[in-house]
């Protein structure tokens, strides 16, 4: 069997999902290792540069115009801004930062303004990401120009289950806004959300979607439906802890060179249900908004997590020989990310 496989068919991600939990774990955290540093864990931060307001009605987002959640439409942050909290994520050891917006798509106005926060953020000797909604070819085109290094752009959830919960864009413009980032050469981002009160078939169905991708994201996020009052998903049956760490592990298996990520929805796990999650292959994680700062209780949750697992931020050695933790630098919204990112 070839390592990477893109002809899943969903009578074997059933299969999989329907292993022992021992044993889908066992499986999984095996190809962990054969591809990765089990003790490493890559921190991702998110920080919002244009939030709420949207015009899309994804049932899970706050941050859309037409739901009640008290998440007030903020305007595109000013360059000098964005690159001022750059350079703090640099000083802090971040190697990555990503600029967020709650946008359907970047209006062709908006895309020099982002184009010169990546150039400016990229010459602080960053890499650069950015989730802004649904691109066009000449967008992505731009966009890469500008130094962008990677386009977070989640696919959700099955294409058979989309239709409950997304109503203003279709799953082929998600297909199409990667096929774009990718035919420019950018790096994808892209995942979705589980406990939306998707079955288990259309969690296997939204896993084999992304592994059958011409090519694996580079990183997969997977979130866990933060429920947001005002939202139509706020009341939705809680997903099986078990179920999501099964999710986590299917993921690894299926796509084993991606970077697989503890999303949305982190901050109300316990600790071993983090735990399991590493265990059975996750290993990137959303850090929250707060890597500038010191001494919050999440921050100091996470260093003691990590600590008691014998865990470490994944390091990453730049070409000048500087080795910095891999720490990623987002942009995104108080409560819940835009695009359903949490990249
Ligand atoms: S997930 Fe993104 S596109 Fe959907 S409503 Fe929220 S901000 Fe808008």
């Amino acid at each position: 069997m070839p390592l990477l496989r893109n002809d899943w068919s969903r009578a074997e991600v059933r299969a999989l999902f329907d292993l022992p939990f021992p044993e889908l774990l066992h499986r999984a955290g095996s190809v962990h290792r054969e591809n990765f540093d089990p003790a490493e864990v890559q921190v991702s931060t998110l920080l919002s540069v244009k939030t709420g307001g949207c015009p899309e009605d994804c049932a899970y987002c706050p941050q859309a115009q037409r739901y009640h959640t008290g998440v007030d439409a903020t305007k595109l942050m000013s360059t000098e801004a964005v690159i001022e909290k750059a350079r703090q994520a640099k000083a802090a050891g971040a190697s990555r930062f990503c600029m967020g917006a709650a946008w359907r798509s970047p209006k062709d106005r908006d895309i020099p303004k982002v184009a010169a926060m990546i150039r400016e953020v990229k010459a602080l000797g960053l890499e650069t990401c950015a989730t802004l909604g649904m691109l066009s070819g000449d967008q992505a085109s731009a966009l890469k120009s500008a130094g962008l290094d990677y386009y977070n752009h989640n696919l959700d959830t099955a294409p058979e289950f989309y239709n409950e919960i997304i109503h203003t864009r279709e799953y082929q413009d998600r297909l199409d806004t990667l096929a774009h980032v990718r035919d420019v050469g950018m790096k994808t981002c892209c995942g979705g959300i589980v406990g939306m009160g998707e079955s288990r078939e259309q969690r296997a169905g939204l896993l084999q979607t992304l592994a059958n991708l011409p090519a694996h994201p580079d990183s997969v996020p997977i979130n866990r439906l933060v429920q947001v009052e005002g939202t139509p998903l706020a009341g939705t049956a809680e997903l099986d802890p078990f179920e999501f760490v099964r999710t986590i592990a299917v993921a690894r298996l299926m796509m084993p060179k991606s970077m697989v990520r503890l999303s949305a929805g982190r901050e109300a796990m316990s600790d071993e249900l983090q735990a399991l999650c590493f265990l059975a292959g996750a290993n990137s994680i959303f850090y929250g908004e707060k890597l500038l700062t010191t001494g919050n209780p999440d921050t100091e949750r996470d260093l003691a997590l990590f600590a008691r697992l014998g865990l470490r931020p994944m390091q990453i050695v730049e070409t000048a020989g500087t080795v910095h933790a891999s720490i990623e630098e987002h942009v995104e919204a108080p409560t819940e990310p835009a695009h359903s990112c949490a990249a």
